[in-house]
């Protein structure tokens, strides 16, 4: 079997590539089209503009709701992109108007600033205004999560709508006094963007919340699997088809009547694809998850799904560490089960670590299948029990390197799930015992986290790359008119 061997991707790479291509569409057509003669920094300046609307509209699309994305690059991936590409769309539409004026401004200042509050004040130019304060004010509230005194789900209404306004307010703002966009073929593809953007949220928020309701599924039963940690049991409603999915990845689920996409949490799937209907593990965690444990049986549930590359199929290895921290020890489940059930002889080496030994869900399952896979388990808890096989700690190098010990480091593939920093830890540790880049495949539960890994700095490297190839092709735009 063939492993890939570095940390690109070739999906990542091809979307890489057409992200940079397509942001390079609106400067192409506004190449061909005559345009008063400006100054070179107008001209960056209207090609900072053109490729930010372009970018904000494209941030619809990776809001990791996207399968087509999330499938390919992994929703950790995803959210990083979307995070990053939104500071560097920011950053740009402050920089459009003062490009634009700093050619008067280095001449004459005064008349630099009248030119800037013209701009700002002028009602021809207010969309373009609202689009800039819209979109200042949904990163604002996106760097400030964690401190809003807000439920996450009126932050969630909170971005969607600012980024509507943001991004219609722009296209409005181009085609009404933008040097080029105002007719030709321009004017066409922004209005084409406006109409994808309007179609992206339709099929968002229309499409899907009609399917939540034409096709529910059903709450069979709910166990009490650890403290405060709930196993539920859906199957779909009559009508409703099974949903072809693999082990390790996860859908997005509301309940009763508020199956509306904008209520919808992510879980993963703790089950094999074997097995008719679906199984998630669920911590209480905040307002959603802490009535789990109380929902009737029987109640409707809405399932969007499914999501994600956490999954042997999208890393095939000839042999798997399944790290699961706490409540992150779902997938890893969900990918034993799958393995178990489907007999698989690949060695198996399982870590499942918790804050306290209460945390432990299935230890029996767990142990059960030591006696059907080639498997090997260690269970870790940061306080001292009374259960056999319990060691006390954190995953450590060592015991990294003892759960690595007989397999081949290119030939493995490290599967991890659980807290940031616990993802982080691990992550870096087995980078330093050998495992290469491509070989470590995890998944946060919480996309706010602000533990960063090494994996994630490569990461963040190469998507700077991609801003770094949109700025020369704004300096190539401004050089060649
Ligand atoms: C890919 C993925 C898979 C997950 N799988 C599981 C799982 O199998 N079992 C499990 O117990 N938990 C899982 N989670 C975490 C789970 O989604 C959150 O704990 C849950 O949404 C919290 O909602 P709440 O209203 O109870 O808590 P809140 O207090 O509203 O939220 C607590 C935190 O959870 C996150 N969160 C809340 N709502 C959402 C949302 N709609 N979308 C994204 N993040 C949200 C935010 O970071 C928030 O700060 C997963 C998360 C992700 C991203």
């Amino acid at each position: 079997m063939t492993l890939l061997t570095g940390p690109f991707r070739p999906g990542g790479m091809a979307l890489a590539a057409t992200y940079i291509l397509t942001a390079a569409l609106p400067l192409l057509l506004a190449h061909g089209q005559s345009a008063a003669p400006m100054d070179r920094w107008e001209y960056a300046a209207a090609a900072l503009g053109m490729i930010a609307l372009w970018g904000m509209a494209v941030q619809f699309v990776t809001s990791g709701r996207f399968e087509a994305l999330s499938g390919k690059l992994g929703i950790d991936k995803i959210m990083a992109f979307h995070k990053l590409a939104a500071i560097w769309l920011g950053l740009a539409v402050v920089l459009h108007p003062l490009v634009y004026i700093l050619p008067t401004w280095l001449e004459d200042p005064e008349l630099g600033w009248i030119r800037l509050r013209f701009y700002l004040t002028d009602p021809a130019y207010r969309s373009g205004v609202i689009s800039l304060a819209a979109l200042l004010v949904l990163i604002g509230t996106s760097l400030l999560l964690d401190r809003l005194p807000w439920p996450y789900e009126a932050w969630r209404g909170t971005h969607i709508v600012l980024g509507l306004v943001a991004v219609l307010a722009g296209l409005h703002h181009a085609v009404a006094v933008g040097r080029f966009g105002a007719e030709g073929p321009l004017a066409w593809f922004w209005t084409l963007v406006a109409l994808a953007v309007l179609g992206v949220v339709a099929v968002l928020y229309g499409w899907r919340w009609w399917l939540l309701h034409r096709r529910p599924w059903r709450l069979e039963s709910v166990t009490n699997r650890a403290d405060r940690m709930w196993e539920l049991d859906i199957q779909p409603a009559q009508g409703t088809p099974q949903m072809p999915y693999q082990a390790g990845q996860f859908v997005w689920m509301t309940e009763g009547a508020r199956r509306f996409p904008l209520f919808d949490h992510p879980f993963s799937i703790a089950d094999s694809p074997a097995r008719d209907g679906l199984s998630l593990l669920i911590k209480e965690a905040g307002d959603f998850t802490s009535k789990i444990g109380t929902l009737p049986e029987g109640r409707a549930i809405g399932i969007d799904g499914p999501y994600g590359e956490f999954t042997l199929e999208a890393h095939p290895a000839d042999a798997v560490l399944l790290i699961g921290g706490g409540v992150g020890i779902a997938p890893v489940l969900g990918i034993l089960r799958d393995m178990v059930a489907r007999g698989d002889k690949r060695p198996v080496r399982l870590a499942y670590a918790v804050g306290q030994p209460q945390n432990f869900a299935c230890l029996d399952e767990l142990r059960a299948a030591t006696e059907s896979l080639n498997l090997q388990l260690w269970l870790l808890s940061e306080e001292q029990a009374d259960i056999p096989d319990l060691s006390q700690g954190r995953l450590t190098r060592d015991r990294l390197s003892d759960m690595l010990n007989g397999l081949t480091p290119d030939r493995t593939r490290a599967f991890i799930c659980g807290p940031g920093p616990m993802v982080v830890a691990v992550s870096d540790t087995l980078l330093d015992i050998g495992m290469p880049m491509s070989n470590v495949i995890y998944e946060r539960f919480d996309y706010s986290g602000n533990a960063r890994s090494r994996l994630d700095r490569a990461r963040t490297g190469r998507m700077l790359s991609i801003g770094a190839a949109l700025l020369a092709i704004v300096t190539g735009f401004a050089l060649s008119m």
